[in-house]
């Protein structure tokens, strides 16, 4: 499908009916599957054919919705797992292990920040937390020799930072460390981090990709363009032979593909958090619609951030999409037709004006989700990251006062209408 553009890519990518058979991406409900002969399926355990056996391991209604993101972000090889948290896990546990370190951006989602810094701790692995704009000489000073990779966001949520790559993406491969970006927010359709030398690249397909908040799931994609061969000692997984298979070297056997299929036969074989052949259903349904939804999300969130900016109780508003936002220079330059369609923003009056007003909300409902269909808001200091201290809310780029509002699809008059009636009560 590489030749086709992404809105056509969304439908079309993913499962290839050859004749007589369903159009529609079938769910392949089926834990198992059959074989003739005994060594035909020790093949597959071996590793030495590919085809499915369990769906702990792989699942064609799977492989099919890893397909079409992997043809969507211009990658190589992908995984669906069963969140995005769990997505985050592997592609950092897959090349990290006790006695490892990696570097982390301090913005960065509430359970992902959770993850990598006090479960994560708990494996004996070390972590470094950054703030992204740091220079990039005091990004080069924080790599040690046990690094193995470099974790942020495109855009985080939800403080809406842009990232930016190229620092990243150098100070990194000077130092022969991949580079991981979490791509939920601006999804493939405005942001394609491997053009700008991202290695691999995560999503929690919960959010925009799924789009209609019906079903919880994850995505790793690798790019394949990262040389693990070239550093045998930092990346022995992936680089040597690994004795829970035979004595298979990932890199070597798989080259391109090595790295994910490290993490489904190894991680998931272990770990299993595999996405239900079901939900992967729903999600390559959303998938279907995330060019033309993407496309409004971001025009009614650009329009309801000019509003937000002109009324008289907001202090203040932030959406990288605003002309005079500290985020707008770096989103033109990496996602050009687009970020995303959440904003943030702070009320005068503080922490109990912006309770009342989110409580005098009609159409714009309190929930915990982000980038579906539906216009949402949330107050992170008081839901998503009540866990952080004050000190680290600040680190992680949330304001106590921020109010994170996933613009919907809905029209655009009624989400500003429902905004003006909150406003007056
Ligand atoms: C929601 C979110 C996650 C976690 O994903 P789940 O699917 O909820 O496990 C990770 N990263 C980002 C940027 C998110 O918004």
């Amino acid at each position: 499908m590489s030749n086709y553009k992404l809105e056509t890519k969304c439908i079309q990518s993913g499962w290839q009916p050859s004749t007589g058979e369903a159009r529609v991406l079938p769910i392949y409900q089926s834990t198992t599957f059959k074989y003739d002969t005994s060594d035909q399926m020790g093949a597959l355990f071996d590793l030495e054919e590919s085809g499915y056996f369990y769906t702990r391991l792989a699942n064609p209604t799977n492989d099919c919705v890893a397909n079409k993101i992997c043809d969507l972000e211009g990658g190589y090889a992908a995984m669906l797992t069963s969140s995005g948290q769990a997505a985050n896990f592997y592609a950092v546990f897959n090349i990290a292990e006790a006695g490892d370190h990696i570097i982390i951006s301090s913005q960065l989602y509430g359970g992902t920040f959770n993850l990598l810094t006090t479960t994560i701790a708990k494996m004996g692995i070390e972590t470094t937390v950054i703030d992204p704009d740091i220079d990039i000489d005091e990004l080069r000073k924080c790599f040690k020799p046990n690094t193995k990779c470099v974790l942020a966001e495109s855009i985080s949520n939800p403080s809406l930072h842009v990232l930016d790559f190229d620092k990243f993406v150098t100070a990194a491969h000077e130092a022969g460390v991949p580079v991981i970006v979490d791509n939920t927010f601006p999804t493939p359709i405005n942001c394609r981090p491997f053009e700008y030398g991202v290695d691999i690249v995560t999503h929690s397909t919960t959010k925009y990709m799924d789009g209609h908040a019906t079903a919880v799931g994850g995505c790793i994609v690798d790019s394949g363009n990262f040389d693990w061969m070239k550093y045998p000692d930092k990346f022995p997984g992936l680089c040597k032979p690994d004795e829970s298979y035979h004595g298979v070297v990932f890199a070597e056997k798989f080259g391109k593909a090595g790295y994910i299929t490290k993490a489904t036969t190894t991680l998931m074989r272990d770990l299993g958090s595999i996405q239900s052949p079901q939900n992967a259903f729903y999600l390559n349904i959303g998938l279907e619609t995330l060019a033309l939804r993407m496309e409004r999300h971001c025009s009614n969130a650009l329009a309801v951030a000019k509003w937000l900016k002109a009324n008289e109780n907001v202090a203040w508003v932030n959406y990288p999409g605003l002309e005079d936002d500290e985020n707008h220079e770096k989103a033109m330059k990496y996602m050009p037709k687009g970020t995303c369609g959440v904003i943030t923003f702070g009320i005068k009056g503080g922490r109990e004006a912006s309770v009342k007003f989110m409580d005098s909300l009609k159409l714009i409902a309190i929930v915990t989700h982000v980038a579906d269909a539906r216009s949402c808001v949330l107050h992170p200091a008081s839901h998503t990251h009540r866990q952080m201290t004050d000190e680290q809310l600040i680190e992680a780029g949330v304001k106590p006062d921020l109010i994170r509002f996933s613009v919907g699809i809905e029209n655009v008059e009624d989400i500003i209408d429902d905004l003006k009636q909150a406003f007056n009560q």
